[in-house]
């Protein structure tokens, strides 16, 4: 059994900050600080309402994602959870649905 991270919420930088996390080479993708070939999980992510501010609420749409993570540095995650807050009209940013993985 691994862990469940709660992340809170995030925004397209946290996103882009995975994968600064992890240098892709010979056809993989590693983590910078020990070297251990990343494993990816989903983080479940709820679509909430930037016009509720700090309040998480919204629509309930949740979407899945990649969620690049090191078994060495991070230990076993199961998955993560999260939110991102949009605005009404707003489209949820393409995320990186292909991210780093193994
Ligand atoms: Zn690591």
């Amino acid at each position: 059994m691994g862990k469940v991270l709660a992340l809170g919420q995030i925004t397209q930088e946290t996103i882009n900050g995975w994968a600064e996390k992890f240098e892709r080479r010979d056809g993989g993708y590693y983590c910078r600080k020990c070297g251990s070939r990343t494993l990816r999980t989903n983080c479940h992510v709820s679509i909430h309402l930037k016009e509720f501010g700090p309040l998480c609420a919204g629509p309930g749409k949740v979407i899945k994602i990649n969620y690049p993570y090191c078994p060495n540095c991070d230990g076993k995650i199961d998955y993560a959870q999260a939110c991102f807050h949009v605005g009404i009209g707003e489209m949820v940013p393409a995320m990186i649905k292909g991210g780093p993985g193994p």
